[in-house]
């Protein structure tokens, strides 16, 4: 026999007992982001390779080793995106809107990197993020930070840790560059085989090694914040000085580096403890060069992606509590007119209440499998359809999960009693 054809290692299926949760978290973070002016965009999960190679950088994971990357049938170099930014941007440059406008755009949908899977570390996984193209200031970075806080308190989620840092401008990096080279070139042997590599392609991303190995050498390394400018000292003092006065708490993280190229001045991720080695949910941060460089006319952009596989995994504490969607009803159809006549009535009641949730039952079968099929669906109450109900012009009503009498109700009855339980 042929073996079952399975799920692509660290894809994952979202299985209908899972999908209330994410409904829950995309609507509420829908709602915010509506209350913030911002308006989504969708754009295409392929997208030319050079894409990304020219805005995450060469020589980050991603790019060197992360993408899923094929030619398609014309030849062409095809990436399924790896992160949204790139493709904001492409977009952003294409239709014409950064052109002396301020936009402000989120995304959701699947990216996709070929990593080792594990919890909180998929191939195929989830991000949803907002940009903010146009503006340079610090307060448009606080309103990045703010949104993802009115996130967490939407969503009920407790214990996030915001993590801030500056990495200031390619200048200053430059120079900052130079410093943590002859700092590490004296530690060499103290270097790791990727760090050792990175070193001569890209040694500000050594900070972010993963390693435990190497946290004593991070931990003596020169710190970037030393290396910068007036501009960018004052903007990272005013972007700290508006969380303070928003009553947000947050440390300050100096070997904050982020994955990607692309970052200038700020930086930011909300952390929490409670999922291991896989702790950032939220990252983000000011990328001021990126739509310049991918041949727009220079336009400052600020922005975060969340993990929503890893918030989902914070959330999965909270299913039951949230009795997320369960059917307020299910209709059971006893004998051949109540067979015929349930769809007409299972339509009105649709018709006059909208919002309710409810089940006709198919398939026919015995009272007792249907009452059955009705409480496995999560329910509260039955309407029952047989022949009695059939002579009498009546619904039969049988609450699911209390001990309530049943009790009859004629159709206009029954819509009132129905309204009054949504
Ligand atoms: P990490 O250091 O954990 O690899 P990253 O810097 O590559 O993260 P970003 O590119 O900034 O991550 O993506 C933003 C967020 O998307 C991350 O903070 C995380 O919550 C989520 N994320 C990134 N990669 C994965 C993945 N492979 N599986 C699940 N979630 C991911
Ligand atoms: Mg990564």
């Amino acid at each position: 026999m042929a073996k079952n054809i399975q799920a692509i290692r660290g894809m994952h299926d979202i299985l209908p007992d899972q999908s209330p949760l994410w409904q829950f978290l995309e609507d509420r973070v829908r709602e915010v982001l509506d209350g913030y002016g911002y308006r989504e965009i969708r754009t295409p999960v392929l997208e030319q390779t050079d894409l990304f190679k020219r805005s995450i950088g060469e020589v980050t994971d991603i790019v060197e080793k992360e993408m899923y990357t094929f030619s398609d049938r014309n030849g062409d170099s095809l990436t399924l995106r790896p992160e949204c930014t790139a493709g904001c941007v492409r977009a952003g440059i294409e239709h014409g809107l950064f052109h002396n406008q301020i936009q402000r755009i989120w995304y959701r949908g699947a990216m996709f990197r070929h990593e080792r899977p594990q919890k909180g570390r998929y191939r195929q996984f989830h991000q949803i993020g907002a940009e903010a193209f146009g503006l340079a200031g610090p307060d448009i970075d606080l309103e990045m930070i703010l949104i993802p806080r009115r996130f967490w308190a939407a969503l009920g989620l407790t214990g996030l840790e915001l993590q801030v840092n500056t990495l200031g401008t390619s200048q200053e990096r430059a120079i900052y560059r130079h410093e943590l080279v002859a700092y590490l070139s004296q530690h060499e042997g103290e270097l790791d085989d990727e760090s050792r590599h990175r070193l001569q392609t890209n040694p500000l991303r050594i900070l972010d090694s993963k390693n435990p190995e190497m946290k004593a050498v991070i931990e003596g390394a020169p710190v970037l914040l030393d290396s910068l400018g007036g501009e960018s000292r004052a903007h990272f003092e005013a972007l700290r000085e508006g969380l303070d006065a928003a009553g947000v708490s947050y440390v300050v993280n100096p070997r904050l580096v982020r994955g990607l190229d692309y970052y200038a001045r700020t930086v930011f991720e909300w952390v929490t403890n409670r999922l291991g080695a896989q702790g950032t949910v939220c990252a983000g941060g000011r990328y001021d060069g990126l739509v310049e460089q991918l041949g727009g006319r220079p336009t400052p952009a600020v922005g975060f992606a969340m993990g929503v596989e890893r918030l989902i995994s914070l959330l999965e504490e909270r299913l039951s509590e949230l009795q997320l969607a369960s059917p307020h009803a299910y209709i059971v159809l006893m004998g051949d007119e109540a067979q015929a006549k349930g769809p007409v009535l299972a339509e009105r009641l649709r018709d006059e209440l909208p919002g309710l949730r409810l089940i006709s039952h198919c398939g026919g079968g015995s009272f007792k499998s249907q009452f059955k099929k009705a409480d496995r669906s999560g329910a509260h109450y039955a309407l029952v359809l047989g022949d009695d109900e059939l002579a009498k012009g009546v619904v039969s009503v049988k609450s699911l999960r209390t001990a309530d009498e049943q009790q009859e109700y004629d159709q206009q009855a029954l819509i009132g009693f129905l309204r009054s339980r949504l």
